[in-house]
This record gives C-alpha cells, sequence and structure tokens, in this order.
C-alpha cells in the first residue's frame, strides 16, 4: 500500500507557478538567495528555540547551510540544519495557504512590462524562485521537534505535489531541485559560489559550497559606524531589505541608555506603497545579540515609520520572550519612544544637512509623516518640524517649513495662515486669498487633501495658532480701492435683505472685511469646519457616512461694484434683484467647490444674460 499523498496547489500559487516557470527568464539566480535566505531564517528560528530552553531534535548538530552542485546529475542542493518542517507546515506553508503577498506579487507582474523576479522575497512568496530554475523540487524535512517524522515534499509545477514519509532524515531541511535543461549552468559551483557572494555574503550561518566554507558570519550592525565601508551597507541593504535600489537615507546608531541599543535602520529609494502594493509592512528585524527575536517585528515603530528596512538589536530583551508577549510589553513601547524619537531627530539633521535631498525625501514619504501628525500624539510636534509646504512668499515648486514661515511673519501677525486648494493657480486665485494678498500676509499652499485634517490636529505651532485663511479673522476694509462703496448701515442693510431673500440656503449674511475682489464667499458656518472638508465629507456622505447638515455663512464684499449696484436695484426691480441674490450665493458656492448641480443656476445665468443682452425682464415668461 502506498503511503503517497497528493495535494493540490491552492488557485493562486498555481497561477503564480505557472508565471515563474515560464515568463520569468532574467534575473533567475535570485533563487539561489531566496532559498539561502530560507534555510537562514529556518536557523534563526532554532536558535531561538535553542536559547529559549525548549527541546530540540538532534540537539549536537550545528547550524549550518550546505550547498552541493551535482553537474552529471544536474541538480544543485540547499540543506540546512534549523527548525525543519512538519507535514503540517509542509502542507501549510509550500503550497496550500497563499501567503497575502502572491496577490500582489500576481499584480506586479501581470502590470509591467518586464516582469522584476527580483522582488519576488519582497512577496513573501520566496521558495517559488525555485521553479524558475528546476523542473523537479523535492523538499526532505525534518522538524526540530522532536517527536515529529520526517518527509519528502515533491512537486514538478503541475497542479500540485506529493507527500511521503522520508526515514533517517537529519534535522533540518534539503531543498532539492532537478535542474531545467536551459539552467544546468547553476550545477556548477562556481556559478553558485558567484551568486552566494553576491547575494548572501551577510548570512549569520557558515555556508558551505560543496564541503568548502565560504562566507565569514558579520553583523555588520553591531560594528562602530566609522568602520563600516558605503559598500558593505549597501550590500547589507540589498540582503535585508529585498532591495536592488540604494537606500535612500540610512541610519546606524548605537545607545547604551535608556536602553542598550544598536540599530541599523534604512529608508528605501522608493515609496513602496505607491508601487500599488498596498500597505507596507514594517521590515525591521528585532535581535538580542545577534539572536533572531521577531523578523519584521510589529510594535517597534509606530504604523506610520511603517516604511524603514533594517535591524536593531537589543540586549535588553529577554530571550525568551514569545511574539505574543512581545506585541503589547512595556519594554517594546520603550524601545518604540526611543527608536522613533532618534529617527525623527536624524531627519530634522538631514533636512538641515541636505535641504535638496530632504526635499526629494520628502516628496516621496510625506503622506507617512502626515498620518504621523493624525496618529502619534507624542511624536506630533516633532512631526510638525519636518512637514512642508508650498507657500505664497516662495515661487512655485518651492516648499517651506513651519519653522521658516514663523521666522518671516511681521510683527502684527498672530496666526500662521493656510489655505487648500487643488493647485497653485486655484489657490492665487481664490477669493479667500485675496485679503492676505492686500495684507502682505503669507499663506501656506495646502495641494493634498489630507493636509487640512492634518493641519488640524496639529493645531499650533510654536505656539501660534495654525488657522484657515477662510476662518481668518482679516481686516482689509481700510485697503485702497474703497470709493464709492457701500456705506456701513447700507452694507448691513444690504446684508440683511439677502438674508431674507436667500432665506435658508444660508445661515447668515455678513459684510466682510476681507474682501478685495471678489464680491462673495462662503464660509462654512461651523466654526470648526471649512469648506474643504464639508467637501470631502461630502464625499464620504456618498459611500455611506452619514452627512452632517450644512449651513454656510455668505460674506459679501460692500467695495465691490456689484454690491453696489445691487443696493440700487434692490428698490428698482426687486425681481431681478433676488435673481442676482441667488446668482451671487452659487457663484461663491462654485468657487468653494460645493455647488454640485449647476443645472438649476445656469437656466437663471440665461435669464440673467437675456437681460443684459436686453431681452424680456427676468421674472417673466
Ligand atoms: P517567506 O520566506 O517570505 O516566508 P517563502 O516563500 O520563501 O516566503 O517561504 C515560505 C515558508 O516556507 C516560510 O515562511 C517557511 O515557513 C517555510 N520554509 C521555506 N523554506 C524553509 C526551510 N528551509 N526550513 C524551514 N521552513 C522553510
Ligand atoms: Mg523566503
Amino acid at each position: 500500500m502506498s503511503t503517497t499523498e497528493k495535494h493540490h496547489f491552492q488557485a493562486e500559487i498555481q497561477q503564480l507557478l505557472d508565471i515563474v516557470i515560464h515568463s520569468l527568464y532574467t534575473d533567475r539566480e535570485i533563487f539561489v538567495r531566496e532559498l539561502i535566505s530560507n534555510a537562514a531564517d529556518a536557523c534563526e528560528k532554532l536558535r531561538f528555540r535553542q536559547a529559549s530552553g525548549q527541546p530540540i531534535y538532534q540537539p549536537e548538530a550545528a547550524l549550518t547551510i550546505s550547498i552541493t552542485t551535482d553537474e552529471p546529475a544536474g541538480t544543485v542542493t540547499i540543506a540546512d540544519t534549523g527548525i525543519g518542517m512538519t507535514h503540517g507546515e509542509l502542507v501549510e506553508n509550500l503550497g496550500t495557504i497563499a501567503h497575502s503577498g502572491t496577490r500582489a506579487f500576481l499584480k506586479q507582474l501581470a502590470e509591467n512590462q518586464r516582469p522584476d523576479a527580483k522582488l519576488i522575497g519582497q512577496f513573501g512568496v520566496g521558495f517559488y524562485s525555485a521553479f524558475m530554475v528546476a523542473e523537479k523540487v523535492t523538499v526532505l524535512s525534518r522538524s526540530a521537534l522532536p517527536e515529529e517524522a520526517g518527509w519528502r515534499w515533491v512537486s514538478e509545477g503541475g497542479a500540485g505535489y506529493e507527500l511521503e514519509p522520508a526515514a533517517d532524515l537529519p534535522r533540518g531541511t534539503q531543498v532539492v531541485l532537478q535542474l531545467k535543461a536551459d539552467a544546468k549552468n547553476f550545477a556548477r559551483g562556481e556559478e553558485i559560489e558567484r551568486i552566494i557572494k553576491r547575494y548572501s555574503s551577510f548570512i549569520q550561518f557558515p555556508i558551505e559550497l560543496n564541503g568548502k566554507r565560504l562566507n565569514t558570519v558579520q553583523a555588520i550592525w553591531a560594528r562602530q559606524p566609522g568602520e563600516v565601508k558605503d559598500e558593505d551597507y549597501h550590500e547589507f541593504y540589498r540582503y535585508v531589505g529585498h532591495d536592488h535600489e540604494k537606500p535612500r537615507y540610512r541610519l546606524h546608531f548605537s545607545s547604551d541608555a535608556p536602553l542598550a541599543i544598536q540599530a541599523l535602520l534604512f529608508v528605501p529609494q522608493r515609496n513602496f506603497e505607491t508601487l500599488g502594493l498596498g500597505r507596507v509592512e514594517s521590515e525591521v528585524n528585532l535581535y538580542c545579540r545577534k539572536v533572531l527575536i521577531q523578523s519584521h517585528a510589529k510594535g517597534l515603530f509606530p504604523e506610520w515609520l511603517r516604511f524603514l528596512k533594517g535591524v536593531v538589536d537589543s540586549e535588553d530583551l529577554p530571550l525568551n520572550i514569545s511574539r505574543e508577549t512581545m506585541q503589547d510589553s512595556a519594554l517594546l513601547q520603550k524601545l518604540n519612544r526611543v527608536l522613533t524619537g532618534r529617527f525623527l531627530k536624524f531627519l530634522e539633521e538631514q533636512a538641515v544637512k541636505d535641504p535638496a535631498a530632504y526635499d526629494e525625501f520628502y516628496s516621496e514619504y510625506q503622506r507617512f509623516l502626515k498620518e504621523g501628525v493624525v496618529t502619534d500624539l507624542p511624536h506630533r510636534e516633532a512631526l510638525g518640524r519636518l512637514l512642508r509646504f508650498e507657500s505664497s512668499a516662495l515661487e512655485a515648486g518651492k516648499r517651506t517649513s513651519l519653522a521658516e514661515y514663523v521666522s518671516r511673519m511681521p510683527a502684527g501677525q498672530k496666526e500662521i495662515y493656510f489655505l487648500q486648494a487643488p493647485s497653485r493657480q486655484a489657490a492665487e486665485a481664490s477669493p479667500y486669498f485675496e485679503g492676505f494678498q492686500a495684507r502682505k500676509f503669507e499663506v501656506l499652499f495646502l495641494y493634498d487633501p489630507w493636509d487640512e485634517f492634518v493641519m488640524d490636529h496639529l493645531h499650533t505651532f510654536q505656539d501660534k495658532p495654525l488657522r484657515p485663511a477662510e476662518k481668518a479673522d482679516l481686516d482689509v476694509s481700510d485697503a485702497p480701492g474703497g470709493e464709492g462703496a457701500l456705506s456701513a448701515e447700507a452694507a448691513a442693510d444690504l446684508a440683511k435683505w439677502l438674508k431674507e431673500t436667500l432665506g435658508d440656503k444660508v445661515k447668515e449674511v455678513r459684510v466682510s472685511r476681507r474682501l478685495v475682489g471678489s464680491p462673495a464667499v462662503i464660509v462654512d458656518s461651523d466654526a470648526l469646519m471649512t469648506t474643504t472638508m464639508r467637501r470631502i465629507l461630502r464625499a464620504a456622505a456618498r459611500e455611506g457616512a452619514v452627512p452632517s447638515p450644512e449651513r454656510y455663512d455668505l460674506e459679501i464684499n460692500p467695495r465691490h461694484a456689484s454690491l453696489v449696484r445691487l443696493a440700487q436695484e434692490r428698490q428698482a426691480d426687486p425681481a431681478l434683484a433676488a435673481k442676482v441674490a441667488e446668482q451671487l450665493l452659487d457663484n461663491a458656492r462654485v468657487a468653494a467647490g460645493l455647488l454640485e448641480d449647476p443645472r438649476a443656476m445656469l437656466q437663471r445665468l440665461n435669464e440673467l444674460l437675456e437681460r443684459v443682452l436686453g431681452g424680456a425682464p427676468a421674472g417673466q415668461a
């Protein structure tokens, strides 16, 4: 009776395999890196189990990764003495349950003209890279759990794989690749040696190739920053970051108090979230005295720093700590605070040292910093110092910090003003901006839809309130050009009449002191709400959120010719004046981006046009 079990690959894995086997021809050598990385992970896991005092099978077997090539047979074997896999783990890890990365990787492959196989490790599906070069993959594995047994897993990449018991296996895993006809070069020792040197020089475990020891173990983060060469950092980054580009920033530091920490952190060149990968997972590995505690450690940094890659090593961590207790330990929170504070300080230093480079970083990563302002109260102030915005005082494309803005503030200015707009052009043409221009007050221009919420959370900077331009109490009524304006009394009268005429469409009509060239603007009557936020809430409401009631105040410009004429027309032709009043309101709603259905307005506008051009009087059919 045969004890061989036949299993099917999960559909997405099958799809992935199909692409890996049939469409990936470049960078095939990375399978070596991926399988060695898995072997090293397995060794780390074993070391951890050992360190925490749990029983293991064959405790005397040293942790090594051995690679053997057999040119005549056309095979290459990657073996480790690590944690191994049980029957259940083989089924789960190698074929049944797709990692979340599978789908993301498939998507990346589908979208790119030239799929980038190098990224396969990034998506947590590195094992399958074996099928780029192998027509048959055999995995022999014996778990480190003493009571387990050995298993043989075999697949030719088709619909599934076979599993059967395998007797007398040493602890760990052997992956045997029967190479494809066009991949036989990987059965040559020299070729494999070259690839290992290229990708895997930092592996923490001895690597043997055909019986010969290859690398020396180097925990580069544990060395003095001055002693490490740039190339070594880049090699290391390539290895921990699964990224073939150079890192954008690197921070290597150690501290003794309040915690003993050695850290080597990298900021990738590109923001991977904008590459369509969805939310990235932190790729900082947590070590204690060079023993891996947790790869992709959760909680080590605040969520908004999830773009960081690298290593944190702390002697203060208890070795036998489990992942679960690690998650919310006070120690982890302390580590988080120290690391985050240090990284923020680093960014501030970089911004001073090389503003152009910082500006590029900002372009790529600003969303993360803003997320931090909103979600990370303890670091909000420091994050505020890192924000950059365009400003009315600078040419287009240049950004200022809030500190620089404050240093430019004239004596009479008490608040920091900002204006949310879709573009620079829109900001400069906005009725909310004209008063500031007249007063020569600087206004920050915010183009990212998140910005207003971010400012709202930041609230103040260096004790100066951050104020939306639309909510600013600005008085330009003494600016030149006021000849012929309505008297205070006439203006108040007109406002009263407008409120009566417009009824429930507005909450209040006020005489504005801030308008220069526009006849009227809308201001949200809710003191904490701006028209931009209102627009965002509306969009959210369409997606099912409960809409909040909308009420606006209308501010009118007593110096504007339209208003002056309207005050006269009110008596002469009440019907026409009422139409003009409605039109004024709609115009202001358009300027604020709050008019959703312009059809009613168009009809009225046409009537007014006819009237101007000498047609039938408005209001009469
Ligand atoms: P990742 O390494 O990112 O998790 P892989 O596709 O490379 O993704 O590997 C999938 C899983 O298979 C690993 O997480 C691990 O659980 C298991 N695995 C792969 N190779 C080995 C090995 N040599 N020893 C033990 N487990 C392994
Ligand atoms: Mg892997």
